[in-house]
């Protein structure tokens, strides 16, 4: 059973994307007030080799035999990916195997190390997180390890962009009452242009944050606060009423649905306006189980009930 990878699930932006995770639960530079994996369970700032880089490289090989389908590799999970000290060697296994995309979601705290540098640089996308604007505002979003600083982080991301010739995107988390002035913005706005990134997202708390205070900023605020960067920024937190009401998962709804017609993960994360991360986890239980297989056509995966004896056909 695959333990450092999941999905692949559908993602707006990057198409379908497998997820690879390098980290124990959660392990991480900081401990974001927004995280929407909980509190950060092992803060530090000393690369680890968490899982053998052979391990997940199997994983990714055995992966690519069964199914491989997908648009893109993304390195995130439950902690900050770049802790990993194999992470360089893990991309160029990668690229050995397939030539998919290789997308790195970063906090960016360890770009001020080279080894970090030479590893992330091998991506062909990175993203990365900036929501502060000096070293009293990175402690209150973001409250880091004692030894990782903000100065350091900011010069060590306009290194990297120096360095790098793939995408580079830049998120903004934007929480009412600590980042959501226009002022504040045109700070982060003032830093991103010596960073130099090829594009700069606004994302808010519609998912629920480690955090149970912090809420979401409204779309027009997020409208207005983009215009504060030039050209003006990308929203991209899904508002729930963008998602239609979400429906609770019910495996007798997904069984039922796939006894009609067999469907793709997509299909039915939209058919009940359900995170795709759910989706998956509920289809591959269903998977080990036995009840649901899946089915490969015209390269698209496509789940179907399995047919015990004496269940009629249709
Ligand atoms: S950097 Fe990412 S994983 Fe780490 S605490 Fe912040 S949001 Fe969570």
């Amino acid at each position: 059973m695959s333990k450092h990878i999941f999905g692949p699930v559908p993602s707006r932006r990057f198409g379908r994307s497998l997820g690879i995770d390098l980290n124990k639960r959660k392990t991480c530079t900081l401990d974001c007030v927004f995280c929407q994996l909980g509190q950060t369970n092992h803060l530090t700032a000393t690369r680890e080799e968490f899982v053998p880089v052979e391990t997940v490289l199997s994983e990714i090989r055995e992966w690519l035999e069964k199914d491989g389908q997908a648009d893109v590799l993304t390195f995130s999970g439950s902690g900050e990916p770049t802790l990993h000290p194999g992470l360089g060697r893990i991309i160029q296994g990668i690229r050995s195997l397939c030539t998919l995309d290789i997308l790195l979601l970063t906090n960016g705290t360890l770009f001020d190390r080279e080894s970090v540098r030479q590893a992330a640089k091998q991506a062909d996308m990175v993203k990365y997180s900036l929501s502060a604007w000096d070293q009293e505002s990175f402690e209150q979003i973001n409250r880091p390890h004692p030894d990782i600083s903000f100065s350091a982080m900011l010069k060590g991301l306009a290194a990297f962009r120096r360095e790098f010739s793939g995408r580079l995107f830049q998120e903004v988390f934007v929480i009412p009452d600590i980042n959501d002035q226009e002022e504040q913005m045109r700070r982060i706005a003032g830093l991103s242009e010596d960073i130099q990134p090829d594009r700069i997202q606004l994302n808010t708390a519609v998912r629920p944050p480690a955090q149970s205070w912090v809420k979401p900023v409204s779309r027009e605020k997020l409208e207005r606060l983009a215009r504060c960067f030039d050209p003006p920024a990308e929203i991209i937190a899904e508002f729930r009423s963008e998602r239609q009401s979400p429906t609770r998962i019910n495996e007798e709804r997904i069984l039922d649905m796939l006894r009609r017609r067999p469907c793709t993960q997509e299909d039915i994360a939209h058919s009940f306006n359900l995170h795709p991360n759910e989706v998956a986890k509920s289809l591959g239980e269903l998977v080990s189980q036995g009840k649901v297989q899946t089915t490969d056509k015209d390269g698209i995966s496509y789940y179907i009930q399995n047919q015990s004896p004496g269940t009629p056909g249709d």
